[in-house]
């Protein structure tokens, strides 16, 4: 396998703090040798060992691929009038959710497949190199099925999300619902899943029947992940960490007593800024957390309704300026933050072993994405060793 030193970086964000300083790691004036689709060495550009290959950073700043924990892929149709709408301080009667399930279930394998792969590439571009996504806009056995097996055609990182909200088709019978989704639609589903998620919120699923939900996928092999205190204070953030989920996710209303749960539990608090600016709502406190002792990542939540922004750039920026996250904090949230959300230790780090997932920036410093919002500063990307920009 051939090896490549990349050199000149002005600063790599390594976050392993056993190489370099601070929680990020950071190591200026270094070099990462890749071997295959590994990292094997990274320390000073000077003492970098002999390789076969040399590429030259040109004095700029190397961190880890953005790790998006949080997306929602699989979909077709589009709620650009929804948007303007709302922005436009106008109310908006269709149904939201509901209009892309529409969509979706009237799309071909083909378009919703070539979808995806559209925005997978849209991330990359911007330094995404590794990204979940979830079904939960089919809200049949058929459909949900098919979303997931569309998306672990592309992705590793797969979640099942039929639990997005009661079917249509169920309006009537919410329990129903509840049986389908943790009976036969688990049966088809979860052969295709690592993950399940449920979106407890008020007008979706209550802490019992998410409950309900989570254990009968748990029971199945798939390991927790909830939407959680997005719209209104609730039961999802204990839920998931009573339930051990690896995340809890949006986090934006919560009780002395849920910080207090996340601070000391297992589960990652993933904020979502793209959803609260989206739709002109409270920002997530991310300092609160932060001070508690939670793991807190970033991610966009990139959806056609609430968050259609695939850029992990734009939620640090926004993390920083909004949240009260300093952009050494963000940048290690939407790195290493996203993998500890998806339960990784290969990935979100840039020390011997780990993915060479790497994003280059334009930029002398990776404070530079905060300081530089809404400008694209990813320059290049090596996914898996590869270059793929
Ligand atoms: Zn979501």
């Amino acid at each position: 396998m051939a090896t490549t030193v990349i050199t000149n970086i002005s600063s790599l964000v390594t976050n392993d703090p056993s190489f370099g300083e601070g929680p990020l790691g950071l190591i200026q004036d270094a070099a990462v040798v890749v071997d295959g689709d590994r990292v094997a060495w990274v320390g000073t550009s000077s003492k970098a060992p002999a390789t076969d290959n040399r590429v030259d950073a040109g004095g700029r700043a190397v961190l880890p691929g953005f790790v998006d924990s949080h997306s929602h892929l699989v979909f077709a149709g589009d709620r650009t009038a929804e948007f303007n709408a709302r922005m436009s301080g106008r109310s908006y009667s269709a149904g939201g959710i509901r209009v892309t399930v529409a969509a979706t279930r009237a799309a071909s394998d083909e378009e919703l497949a070539a979808n995806l792969r559209r925005y997978l590439h849209e991330a990359l571009r911007q330094g995404t190199t590794t990204l979940e996504t979830k079904s939960g806009y089919g809200l049949t056995v058929e459909q949900e099925a098919r979303a997931l097996r569309i998306a672990a055609a592309q992705t590793e990182e797969v979640t099942y999300l039929g639990a997005h909200i009661v079917s249509p088709d169920y309006a009537d019978d919410p329990a129903g619902y509840v049986d389908l989704v943790t009976g036969p639609m688990l049966d088809a589903c979860a052969p295709h899943a690592r993950w399940i998620d449920v979106f407890c919120e008020k007008g979706a699923f209550d802490g019992d029947q998410a409950r309900t939900i989570l254990t009968a996928g748990a029971a199945r092999g798939l390991v927790p992940r909830v939407h959680a205190n997005q719209l209104t204070y609730g039961p999802g953030v204990q839920l998931a960490v009573e339930l051990g989920a690896a995340s809890a996710d949006h986090c934006t209303h919560l009780t002395d007593a849920d910080v207090d749960a996340l601070a000391n539990g297992d589960t990652v608090a993933t904020l979502l800024p793209g959803a609260e600016f989206s739709t002109r709502a409270q920002w997530p406190n991310a300092r609160r957390l932060l001070d508690a002792g939670a793991t807190v990542a970033l991610s966009t939540d990139c959806n056609p309704g609430s968050s259609f922004t695939s850029s992990m750039p734009f939620c640090v920026a926004l993390a920083v300026r909004d949240m009260g996250m300093t952009p050494d904090e963000a940048v290690w949230a939407a790195t290493a933050g996203g993998a500890a959300a998806l339960r990784r230790t290969d990935i979100g780090r840039l020390s011997p072993g780990a993915r060479a997932d790497l994003a280059l920036l334009d930029a002398p410093s990776h404070v530079h994405l905060a300081y530089r919002p809404g400008v694209p500063l990813v320059t290049a990307v090596w996914r898996r060793g590869v270059r793929e920009l």
